[in-house]
């Protein structure tokens, strides 16, 4: 199994990210803001897209565009055979076995609701818990809550410690035959904390309990090779990796799939349709109801060839040094708070700074061309933990540098030293 704290801190050989060439890319890094060259650092929000996936769109709208598995004639096979290939882009991707078990969906969200509708809450009985982790976002929360509350079961939450790590001890004491389901973030979007998703997953399993992985702000960042993982499901958004918004990935056991009901009816999805009865189609076409984003889906595998160029080791090393960098620079400012200190920690560093409430700080940020995160991130319990309504957020993407981070620390020094 992959030990991913060695993964992010140690990259023996990986080859250096060309930057120069990875900004250059991406045309809004040319652009300015506020008057200023652009120093994007909300990539957790979501990234910027390179010209490589903007032009496929477009040029898949020009030239190949018409509906799918549906029209016999040239286009519409043209369009089918791209849905297709982007499909196995995916499977390839994340390493799962068949392309019958990469479902598309509108993003994260959507997949964790179609597995808390179609596989969850036919099983749920008054009683039943589905354990989650402090550090989830809403997306990962709210779609169980509302399931959980239909059948008298609940959600409960592993704490997490000081550092923002995962309270392995409690999740072990806390899982046991009430529990129905585990779902997870791999990444936490505002600590950035890296999770032993492996190490859950294996625990989880011994109690016969099934685990989603919330992989939304993990493709970007880590290796992922869900044969290896185990994990049931594992969900993730195009936009975060340089894709479209408007298309997300769940990937699902095909076993799992194969059990599951469709949760959402419409065209696209059905074997035989009667007035009496309907007899639904094979996985994953039966989770897909409806005309799906083509053009996005096609653009989602474009954007994977890219990552994937980009290699996942030189991605990391690279991340890696910013965050290095960051957390240095941050941790010198006086007054500044960064929230949490795991040891594995990748993509994000969330801070408050004494008498400045995170939207001041991102507005000031903003006149000096610096584009960061404020508020609660979608992850209000994370931040009561902490004796927080929100925090400030910087995030990192490929196209990211030294002098980045480095502008972005000595706004926040001249902003102390001004208002702090
Ligand atoms: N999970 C995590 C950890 C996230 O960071 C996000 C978005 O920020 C989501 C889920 C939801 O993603 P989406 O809005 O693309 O559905």
């Amino acid at each position: 199994m992959t030990d991913m704290a060695t993964d992010i801190r140690e990259r023996p050989g990986a080859a250096a990210l060309d930057l120069d060439a990875v900004r250059a890319a991406f045309p809004v890094m040319a652009d300015t803001m506020s008057g200023r060259p652009i120093v994007f650092l909300d990539s957790g929000a979501s990234s910027q897209k390179p010209e490589a996936v903007i032009a496929a769109h477009a040029e898949f709208y020009r030239h190949d565009y018409a509906n799918i598995h549906r029209g016999v004639y040239e286009l519409s096979q043209r369009a089918s055979d791209a849905f297709d290939a982007a499909r196995r882009k995916v499977q390839t991707f994340l390493g799962a076995a068949e392309w019958r078990e990469i479902v598309f969906t509108r993003n994260t969200t959507e997949a964790i609701n179609l597995v808390a509708w179609s596989f969850l809450e036919p099983k749920l009985q008054p009683g039943d818990e589905i354990l989650l982790t402090t550090m989830e976002h809403h997306s990962n929360i709210v779609p169980w809550q509302i399931v959980a509350m239909r059948h008298g079961a609940k959600v409960v939450s592993v704490p997490i410690t000081d550092a923002g790590e995962l309270d392995m001890d409690a999740l072990r004491s806390m899982i046991g035959p009430r529990t129905k389901m585990l779902a997870c973030s791999w990444v936490s979007n505002v600590l950035g904390t890296v999770n032993p998703v492996a190490e859950i997953v294996q625990i989880a399993h011994g109690h016969g309990v099934p685990v989603l992985v919330d992989a939304a702000q993990a493709v970007q960042h880590v290796a992922v090779d869900v044969a290896s993982l185990d994990a049931d499901f594992l969900a993730f958004s195009a936009h975060k990796i340089y894709g479209p918004s408007g298309v997300g990935v769940l990937y699902g056991k095909r076993e799992h799939l194969e059990a599951m009901p469709p949760w959402q009816g419409g065209g696209g999805i059905v074997d035989r349709v009667e007035f009496e009865k309907t007899t639904f189609g094979e996985i994953p076409f039966r989770f897909e109801a409806g005309t799906p984003d083509i053009a996005g889906v096609h653009a989602t595998g474009v954007a994977l060839d890219w990552f994937g160029g980009l290699g996942i080791d030189a991605v990391a090393a690279h991340e890696a040094d910013l965050m290095a960098q960051g957390l240095r620079a941050l941790h010198q400012i006086p007054g500044l708070h960064v929230l949490g200190a795991p040891a594995c920690r990748t993509g994000a560093i969330s801070f408050t700074v004494n008498g400045l409430h995170p939207s001041d700080i991102g507005a000031m940020l903003d006149l000096d061309g610096i584009a960061i995160r404020s508020g609660h991130h979608c992850a209000q319990p994370l931040h009561r933990r902490f004796g927080l309504e929100g925090s400030a957020r910087a995030s990192f993407g490929v196209y990211n540098t030294n002098s980045d981070v480095e502008a972005l620390a000595e706004s926040l020094r001249r902003i102390v030293r001004k208002y702090g």
